[in-house]
């Protein structure tokens, strides 16, 4: 097992920047999950721990041991790919021995007849078939070691692929979007197998994904990536409900967080029309939120469909509903008041709320939206940024 230390890691393709300045901390038997958009870099950082990339500047540590400047073979680290990699022509058992079998790698393995003995010979050495053996066991492979690579699902290949990085004992497994090419129950199933996987062999996990359900399961913390800079570094926890800045809270969840112009008031928050009163715990937050104009950051879920008589609510009209079983997502335009030369009330954006059971409610329909403000956060219109009602500068 190892912690890993980045140091002012950047890495350049010529004039593209891919990773700009990376400074990062994962302590040893952590589940770190990169996680952002399609070409935010999260690959490249993984390969650059590898070894599969070279770093343009900046230091890499692992264990307390320098490791940029080393192969990948000198690294003790295991890769996964999203493409299983598997060789085609070995069945199971083999693929997953075949680090085993590499180790004790003699040139004349080469030679057609006699190569194939000697790997046969390693294969079937006390050792090596325990641990394959144990290592099946425990991905559920015992009964398909003897069947070729084209005849699994792909939830199988990918648990060989697994089987054969565990079975170095690496002290960092590496995984590049290894469910991606999976269905999506089986998705959820190997999402399960590879956090009971982490829970049971220890080392230190770092996982890329798009997929942010599967950095709120399975990450022990989540670094959250956008062209090339970290935007937060934290647990799921604290990145869901204390998101950075905008672009964090957009990211996380779904629907994502509710963004909604507003303008602190004293000790207060107008939103449209309706002036509601900001919770104790806001109060710092909104105190630092200058020229008074923020965002107000709500969960679907911390928002409801209220009786019109609501003293704090804002009104609005359905736009569209969606059904998705045990709750509907509503999206309402919310309302705002009508000036002087304007003949009909504004759309002054639209929310979405996550409705418990089958919602009736139909497009166009005017509603009352109450608001459970404490879970509530609150971001600098201007910058995007969270206002913690800490100084920005900390000294
Ligand atoms: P995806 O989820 O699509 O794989 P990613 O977040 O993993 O995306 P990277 O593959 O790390 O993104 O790429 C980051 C950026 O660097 C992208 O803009 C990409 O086009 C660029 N890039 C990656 N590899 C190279 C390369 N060999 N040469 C030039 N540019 C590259």
């Amino acid at each position: 097992m190892a912690s890993i230390t980045l140091n002012h890691v950047a890495k350049h393709f010529g004039s593209k920047v891919a990773i700009a300045d990376i400074d990062l901390k994962v302590e040893d038997g952590e589940f770190l999950v990169l996680l952002g958009p399609s070409g935010c870099g999260k690959s490249t950082l993984l390969r650059m721990l590898a070894g599969l990339e070279t770093v343009t500047s900046g230091e890499i540590d692992v264990g307390g041991r320098r490791v940029d400047q080393l192969p990948p073979s000198a690294r003790d680290m295991a890769f996964v790919f999203q493409s299983y990699a598997l060789y085609p022509h070995m069945t199971v058992r083999r693929n997953i021995a075949f680090p085993l079998i590499m180790r004790q790698f003699k040139w004349w393995f080469h030679i057609p007849l006699i190569g194939g003995l000697a790997k046969r010979r390693v294969e079937r050495s006390p050792e090596v078939s325990e641990l394959v053996e144990r290592t099946a066991k425990t991905l559920s492979l015992t009964e398909l070691l003897d069947r070729y690579p084209r005849t699994l699902s792909g939830g199988q290949r990918q648990r060989v692929a697994l089987g054969r990085a565990m079975v170095r004992k690496p002290e960092v497994f590496l995984m590049d979007e290894p469910l991606s090419n999976l269905d999506a129950k089986l998705r959820s199933a190997m999402r399960a197998e590879i956090t009971r996987l982490h829970g049971r062999v220890g080392g230190t996990f770092v996982y890329v994904t798009h997929d942010q359900v599967e950095a709120m399961t399975m990450g022990t913390r989540i670094a959250l990536l956008r062209d090339g800079v970290i935007q937060q570094f934290g647990t799921p926890r604290e990145i869901y409900t204390s998101p950075a800045n905008t672009y964090v809270a957009r990211f996380i969840g779904t629907p994502p967080m509710n963004l909604i112009e507003a303008r602190v008031e004293g000790e207060a928050i107008r939103i449209g029309e309706a002036l509601l009163p900001l919770p104790v715990r806001l109060l710092p937050a909104a105190r630092t939120a200058g020229g008074g104009a923020v965002l107000l950051g709500i969960r679907p879920g911390a928002l409801r469909i209220a009786s019109p008589s609501e003293a704090d609510g804002l009104s609005g009209l359905v736009s569209f509903v969606e059904h998705v079983g045990a709750e509907s997502v509503v999206a309402v335009g919310l309302a705002r008041a009508r000036t002087a030369h304007e003949e009909e009330d504004q759309v002054a954006g639209e929310v979405m709320i996550t409705a418990p059971g089958y919602s009736e409610l139909a497009p166009g329909a005017a509603v009352t939206i109450g608001l459970d403000l404490s879970e509530a956060v609150l971001f600098s219109a201007e910058t995007g940024q969270r206002l913690s009602g800490e100084p920005a500068t900390a000294n």
